[in-house]
C-alpha cells in the first residue's frame, strides 16, 4: 500500500531539529527505500511505519506526530537500524520521540506503555538493574490488573524467566549518575 504524505501547512523544522539532536542521527540522509518499515515487526500494527515518520518528520510535522502508535509500540529490536543502508538509527528516534511526548504530556494513544516504562526505568534506578518482579508489580498495581496472567507465574519462575529476588552486583552509584545526567539534560531533575 502507498501512503502519500503531503508537506505539513505550517512547514515547522522544530521537532525534526530535536530529534536529530536527541537521537544524534541526520534524517535528511533517510532516501525512502523503506528497509527500515519492510523489517519492523511492530509496522503493520503501528499506523505509521518507521520510514513514514521519517519523511513525516522531513515535511515538516509537529506535535501531531507524537500521537503516533509507533512510539509506544516499537521494541527496541533496532532491525531498522541494522537494516538501514544510511545507518539512520530509528530506534533512537523513536527514544528522541517517547522522551519529547512525555515532557509534553502528550497524551498516549493506547495502552498504559508508559507506565511500564516508569515501572521498569524505577527498578533500574534502584537495583542497577531490571527487577521484573518489581516492575511487573508496580505496573499490576498502576493500572489496577494485580491478578491479571497470574497463572502464568509458576511456570515462569520455574523456567528461571524470572527471579524471586533483586539482582545484586550491579554498579549502581554509576546508574545512578547516568539517571541523574539524563534528568538534568531533560531539565527535570527527576
Ligand atoms: S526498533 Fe522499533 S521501529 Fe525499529 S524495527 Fe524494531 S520495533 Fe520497529
Ligand atoms: S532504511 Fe534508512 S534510508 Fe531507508 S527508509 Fe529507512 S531510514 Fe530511510
Amino acid at each position: 500500500m502507498t501512503t502519500r504524505i503531503t508537506k505539513q501547512a505550517t512547514t515547522d523544522d522544530g521537532l525534526k531539529k530535536a530529534v536529530e539532536k536527541r537521537a544524534d542521527v541526520n534524517l535528511s540522509a533517510c532516501y525512502q527505500c523503506r528497509k527500515c518499515s519492510i523489517g519492523c515487526p511492530v509496522a503493520d500494527e503501528a499506523g505509521s511505519p518507521p520510514s513514514e515518520i521519517i519523511r513525516r518528520l522531513q515535511l515538516g510535522a509537529g506535535d501531531e506526530l507524537l500521537q503516533t502508535g509507533l512510539i509506544w509500540t516499537c521494541l527496541a529490536c533496532e532491525t531498522c537500524y541494522a537494516r538501514c543502508p544510511n545507518r539512520i538509527n530509528f530506534a533512537a528516534v523513536i527514544d528522541a520521540l517517547k522522551s519529547i511526548a512525555v515532557e509534553k504530556g502528550v497524551a498516549k494513544p493506547k495502552g498504559d506503555a508508559p507506565l511500564f516504562n516508569r515501572s521498569f526505568l524505577n527498578t533500574v534506578k534502584s537495583y542497577g538493574r531490571a527487577y521484573d518482579l518489581k516492575a511487573i508489580a508496580m505496573y499490576k498495581l498502576g493500572t489496577g490488573s494485580l491478578g491479571q496472567d497470574m497463572d502464568k507465574f509458576p511456570a515462569m519462575l520455574k523456567k528461571g524467566k524470572m527471579a524471586i529476588l533483586p539482582p545484586s552486583g550491579a554498579d549502581k552509584r554509576t546508574v545512578r549518575r547516568i539517571f541523574e545526567k539524563a534528568a538534568k539534560n531533560r531539565g527535570t531533575g527527576r
